[in-house]
């Protein structure tokens, strides 16, 4: 099916254009720089520049996918989680799209659309269950067991404070970088020595892993870089210290992945979210799961942040399994569940 989706969960306008496992086109428009100087997301900004760059982003991803509105079979939406705000302007023009063309709507999962940005990579064979699936974003840092992306999604574990995301940014902060902070320390990292600095690494001792084996901690990881830098001064190294953290969040990332598919004996790795375009750790994720003998898939730089053709492709495998459109009977849920994988869900005909 041709499925148009819609993203405008936070900054990014994010419109895509799939048919059924190809993606046609994906465009996106960021209010990024507008929210620079507040050191982050401003939600009327966002909300307002969505509603600006809504129309000439949907003519802009039909052209460049050379199809028209009539050849849709179904439009996807993001119904969460998100900015409430945000995602009502998105909410509002898939529905207005959906009765006016007289087609099926999907509303969707924004955390599961990450992981579905999978299906999109180049010869994207389809995904082979069940998979564990790691999902770390802006707002987000979970471990997934997926027996099946359109029906079952079982978390296994979550950050207990900062998502890998915030963390980046917040410490890109402390370091004098600009926002947001995750692309800005990996390209500082280039020239640091990830090994320069011992930082510690969350939730992995031995006495954390009974009960949070599958859980995230980036909060300690935070202070401790705060006070490095306070103790050195003007001596610190910033590309020091940025490859010193950036090694601590993707070790312990990449650990607790594997660790989980050894434990489940599952053989399949699905990486997902903004932080999945850091180059470290598809670096160290690519390594070590290949010595693990673990099938990893990574999606490409350009569908890893935040676009409108996960979106589509999470709807194009719904309507593939069967799966009725959504009613209208839904609206903005910011924090919407990872295991709540379509909302509204209709009765199939
Ligand atoms: P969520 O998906 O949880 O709702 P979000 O949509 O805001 O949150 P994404 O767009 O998926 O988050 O990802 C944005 C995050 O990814 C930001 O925190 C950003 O710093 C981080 N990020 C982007 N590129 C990189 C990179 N190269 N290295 C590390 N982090 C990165
Ligand atoms: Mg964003
Ligand atoms: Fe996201």
């Amino acid at each position: 099916p041709l499925v148009l989706g819609i993203e405008t969960s936070c900054d990014e306008t994010g419109i895509g254009i799939v048919r059924g496992r190809t993606l046609l086109s994906n465009t996106i428009a960021s209010s990024m720089a507008e929210h620079a100087r507040y050191g982050g997301v401003v939600p009327e900004v966002a909300a307002r520049a969505h509603l600006e760059a809504l129309q000439p982003s949907i003519a802009a991803a039909l052209a460049e996918a050379g199809v028209t509105l009539a050849d849709l079979d179904a439009v996807a939406v993001t119904s969460g989680p998100g900015l409430a705000g945000a995602l009502m302007v998105g909410i509002g023009a898939a529905k207005g799209l959906a009765t006016g063309l007289g087609v099926p709507l999907y509303a969707v999962n924004h955390l599961v659309g990450h992981i579905a940005a999978d299906i999109l990579a180049e010869d994207a064979a389809p995904l082979e269950y069940p998979t564990v699936a790691l999902l770390v974003s802006g707002g987000h840092t979970s471990l997934l067991l997926v027996r099946d992306l359109t029906s079952d999604v079982e978390l296994l574990g979550e950050t207990m404070d900062d998502a890998a995301g915030e963390a980046f940014d917040k410490i890109a902060r402390i370091l004098g970088l600009p926002y947001p902070g995750g692309p800005e320390i990996d390209r500082a990292a280039v020239s640091g020595d990830p090994d320069a600095i011992r930082f510690p690494r969350g939730l992995s001792r031995a006495s954390d892993l009974h009960e949070h084996r599958y859980d995230f901690s980036f909060s300690g990881l935070k202070t401790a870089v705060a006070r490095y830098v306070e103790q050195q001064g003007a001596d610190a190294s910033v590309p020091d210290i940025a490859a010193s953290f950036r090694e601590a969040v993707v070790d312990v990332l990449v650990t607790k992945a594997l660790d989980a598919c050894a434990r489940f004996d599952v053989p399949r790795l699905l990486l997902g979210g903004g932080v999945i375009a850091n180059r470290r750790l598809r670096e160290v994720a690519t390594a070590r799961a290949e010595a693990a003998g673990v099938t990893v898939r990574i999606p490409p730089l350009s569908l890893c942040t935040d676009n409108g053709a996960m979106i589509a492709a999470l709807a194009a495998e719904l309507i593939a399994s069967g799966r009725a459109p959504s009613t209208f009977a839904f609206g903005a849920d910011s924090t919407l569940p990872v295991t709540e994988i379509q909302v509204a869900e209709g009765v199939p005909a």
